[in-house]
């Protein structure tokens, strides 16, 4: 049998469920882009704030495949979350009423956005999702130039917020807030400019209407969430006793810090654990800088030890103690804290998350997206310590691990998940192991390196660190753990 409303009362007593009428609930939060990652955090609170407040039930909307609401809509929108540690703990989140395709289904989506009970749209769509060129939206994105073709008819997000709101605003139906969950600093401040520079670009009343009248508050969100696999299927059916065609898993520690400005009135938030602050900047700088940086070295210095995932990397002996020096000795001096934050302490916390043997989180998954991660979570680091006067050799290792992890997936043929893939590729290709020459065209033709390509003293560290890296490994992340 498979899990769904009718069959939720079969569940084994200690897998937690639903603590509230599903039925009784009201859709006020439509969610774009119903990855793991949602399913997994957001929805987690707001099954939580549905225990006390029926309104806040989730309208998820894929804005490509159809994969979640296919699996999702046979189990009334129910899945369960495996909470990865020893032994795994079970819960089954009842938040998610209503999943859409929007290719499939553009006029139901558009009816959701309009919907006055709607409050809140919520999103995780991957920094690509934003169609981003620096902080404003890019114009000439072919997702953003065929949407502004035919507003009407969006396929992007940013075409959906907008339509959205355009649909309101003729209605008389107030504005709603737009909260961003992706990954990226300042992510409410480019969402609102991104949907108003949009907007002005057919409608400069309906422009103004938005910056004045919505709501985009920063947040930051923080809980590894591993995609989800045929491994897991099994654990959901065999813990459930009950089929689940999309469970998804994460680590039990979870964060979710958001500004609080919104529209339409919210949940209660700190009820459920989140926190409200007025310095998203300084939570998100840690995080990038702390937590996402580690792992995007462990996943590029990782995979050319040919290690799968960051418990493997932690448990690695050259590896595992280069990730704590690389955060304790080069990225927390050269970082600004949030008031009352202890540097120590956090560290320690990740490095725990980090080493926890129940959560698989791939590498190759961390690895994607390269060309976006690289500068927010590691060049900023690097900037700072370059114009602090501090060495910055051990902070280009794994800038140079990038370079290397390029350069031998192009070789082997194998495609990049990059919004930059193809640029890369054809770099990748062409880069012969001579680190002079390929750090050059590399820094160059990327284009993702800012300032940094300008400055001597980064090119030439970054030189060493891909001789390094390519012929001397283990070595150089020895001796940056043990300086001699
Ligand atoms: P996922 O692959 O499960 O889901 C990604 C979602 O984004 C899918 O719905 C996909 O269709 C959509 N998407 C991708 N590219 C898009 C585009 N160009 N336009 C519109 N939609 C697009 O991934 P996930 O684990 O759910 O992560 C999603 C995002 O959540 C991440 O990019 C990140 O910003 C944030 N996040 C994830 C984690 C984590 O541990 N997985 C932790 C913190 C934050």
């Amino acid at each position: 049998a498979r899990l769904s409303d009718a069959t939720l009362a079969r569940l084994p007593a200690g897998v937690a469920r639903p603590a509230y009428d599903r039925q009784a609930t009201r859709i006020g939060v439509v969610h774009l882009g119903i990855g793991a990652f949602h399913r997994a955090h957001q929805a987690v609170y707001l099954d939580d704030v549905l225990a006390h407040e029926p309104d806040w039930a989730i309208c998820g909307v894929s804005l490509r495949s159809p994969d979640v609401r296919d699996a999702l809509q046979p189990q009334d929108g129910l899945y369960a979350l495996e909470l990865l540690e020893t032994p795994p703990r079970w819960r089954v989140i009842g938040a998610v009423r209503e999943v859409l395709c929007a290719p499939d289904q553009p006029a139901e989506v558009l009816a959701r956005l309009a919907d006055p009970q709607v409050k809140l749209v919520t999103l995780t769509v991957t920094e690509k999702g934003y169609c981003l060129a620096g902080d404003t939206l890019d114009l000439s994105h072919p997702d953003i130039v065929a949407d502004l073709a035919h507003p009407q008819a969006p396929a992007s997000a940013i075409g959906y917020l907008v339509a959205g709101l355009a649909l309101r605003r003729a209605r008389g139906v107030p504005a709603y807030t737009v909260l961003s969950c992706d990954n990226l600093p300042d992510n409410g401040g480019k969402l609102r400019r991104a949907c108003v520079l949009y907007a002005m670009q057919f409608d400069p009343a309906l422009a103004r209407w938005i910056d004045e009248q919505a709501r985009f508050p920063r947040s930051m969100v923080d809980s590894i969430t591993p995609a989800s696999d045929d491994a897991l299927r099994t654990r959901a059916a065999d813990a459930l006793g009950l089929a689940d065609a999309w469970p998804v898993q994460r680590e039990p520690y979870t964060q979710w810090v958001i500004e609080d400005d919104f529209a339409m009135g919210r949940p209660d938030w700190a009820r459920v654990g989140v926190t409200l602050s007025g310095d998203i900047a300084g939570y998100d700088r840690a995080k990038l800088r702390l937590l996402n940086a580690p792992h995007s070295a462990m996943a590029y210095l990782g995979t050319l030890l040919g290690l799968e995932s960051v418990a493997d990397a932690m448990r690695h002996p050259a590896l595992g103690p280069f990730i704590a020096t690389l955060m304790h000795r080069h990225i927390v001096p050269n970082v600004e804290l949030p008031e009352g934050m202890d540097a120590t302490a956090y560290v320690d916390a990740i490095l725990a998350r980090f080493a926890n043997p129940a959560v698989h989180h791939r590498l190759l998954q961390i690895a994607q997206d390269g060309s976006q991660k690289i500068p927010v979570r590691l060049l900023g680091t690097i900037t700072h310590a370059l114009a602090a006067g501090r060495a910055i050799d051990v902070l280009c290792l794994p800038v140079a691990g990038w370079l290397q992890f390029v350069r031998r997936q192009a070789q082997a043929g194998v495609p990049l998940a990059d919004p930059l893939a193809a640029r890369l590729a054809d770099i990748g290709g062409r880069m012969q192991g001579n680190a002079a020459t390929d750090v050059a065209v590399f820094v160059n033709e990327s284009r993702v390196f800012g300032a940094l390509a300008e400055a001597p003293a980064f090119m030439s560290a970054l030189c060493d660190a891909y001789a390094r890296v390519s012929t001397q490994l283990d070595a150089s992340l020895i001796s940056a753990v043990d300086p001699r």
